[in-house]
């Protein structure tokens, strides 16, 4: 029989890819609940800005390694949630390989740490499993339109993969697995270069230079705020009432790529302009989730109206980017 963690308890918890945008707003809420938290992180995408300020809180450690290499710990854990994979198109299209080996061999890797010390497993998917999708909104039960040689096939084929060996684990009793497909999530803590549609848009408005729209514009996504997903994350950890059901946190508002960037444009007083660049490949036209099995299982939705999601994350890059302009103190 697979062991549960149980609610309450102080838990020792491994976050993989820990230094990143989401996995450091884990960290953070994992600690505040009174948790021991370990990240794990090789800086590819993440830095350890994002967790500085957990450096000293006697809970928390920071160790530099590739998810790829990890075979063991010293220590035992009770819960591990796997965040490490680069998310955006440029970087995990940099070096597929390492991307797709990251899905596979990683999270082999720590499924396997996860059997050794009988601990709770979370994956984090993504919605670019249903890739370019012909069902729209998108359920779980969509098994995806996905082109499995294109250039974004070593992110969702690796994702598919990884599910899949998440499932096996759970089906052979030897991991309580789950999985969560996560969609466009944004906020506070992504980093400048991330290449993201909502950074982009930010970091250009804030400097005055031009708002790159991929295509027409007229494509869709639907935008989670991060606190939003973490309390998803939180909450399918702990109660995982249908297990081997996959699970969509994400937000349904659903706006096009023209539509963000106006609101952008309207809360940044900018001299920006917009300029419209070559759509990349395989880009999904359109996505939204259904999120009624999040509802109903886990008593989960979204709070944060994306306004007012926008609004935390432009001051937060505004005071960033005034930082980062400050001269450095000797
Ligand atoms: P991110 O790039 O900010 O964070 C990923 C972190 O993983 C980074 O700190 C990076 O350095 C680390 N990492 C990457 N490869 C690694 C490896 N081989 N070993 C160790 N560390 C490694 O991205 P994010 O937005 O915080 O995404 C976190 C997770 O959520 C990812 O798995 C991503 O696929 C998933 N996800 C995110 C979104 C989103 O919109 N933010 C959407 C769908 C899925
Ligand atoms: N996009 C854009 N300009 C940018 C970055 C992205 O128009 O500067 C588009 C991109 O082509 C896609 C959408 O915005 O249609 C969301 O892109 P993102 O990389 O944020 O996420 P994903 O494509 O993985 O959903």
């Amino acid at each position: 029989m697979l062991q549960r963690t149980e609610r309450g308890k102080t838990k020792t918890i491994l976050v993989a890819g820990g230094a990143g945008f989401v996995g450091s707003h884990l960290c953070d809420a994992l600690l505040a609940r009174g948790h021991r938290v370990i990240a794990v992180d090789c800086f590819l995408t993440g830095s350890e800005a994002n967790v500085r300020p957990l450096l000293n809180h006697p809970n928390f450690r920071l160790i530099e390694r590739d998810i790829c290499e990890v075979k063991s710990l010293d220590e035992a854990v009770d819960e591990i949630y796997n965040l490490a994979c680069a998310a955006s198109p440029p970087h995990y299209q940099a070096d597929p390989v390492h991307t797709m080996m990251t899905c596979v061999v990683g999270t082999g890797n720590l499924l396997a740490l996860a059997e050794k010390h009988g601990a709770s497993f979370l994956q984090a998917s993504t919605s670019e499993v249903y890739g370019d999708p012909e069902e729209h909104p998108q359920r779980e039960d969509y098994r995806g339109s996905v082109n499995c040689t294109g250039p974004r096939a070593c992110y969702d084929e690796g994702k598919r993969a990884a599910e899949a060996l998440c499932f096996d684990m759970l089906r052979a009793e030897r991991v309580d697995a789950r999985v969560v497909r996560i969609f466009n999530t944004y906020g506070p803590r992504m980093q400048p270069n991330d290449g993201r549609i909502v950074s982009n848009l930010i970091v250009q408005a804030l400097s005055g230079k031009p708002l790159t729209i991929y295509g027409t514009g007229e494509q869709t996504r639907s935008f989670c705020y991060v606190s939003d997903l973490v309390a998803g994350l939180i909450a399918l950890m702990e109660v995982n009432p249908n297990p081997g059901q996959p699970v969509n946190i994400g937000n349904p508002g659903e706006f096009t790529i023209n539509e963000l960037a106006e609101m952008v444009v309207a809360m940044v007083p900018t001299d920006s302009s917009i300029v419209y660049n070559p759509l990349p490949k395989d880009d999904p036209q359109r996505r939204r989730p259904d999120i009624s099995r999040a509802k109903e299982l886990l008593g989960w939705e979204p709070k944060v109206p994306l306004a007012e999601g926008l609004r935390h994350t432009i001051d937060w890059f505004a005071a960033s980017l005034a930082d980062e302009a400050k001269p450095a103190r000797r």
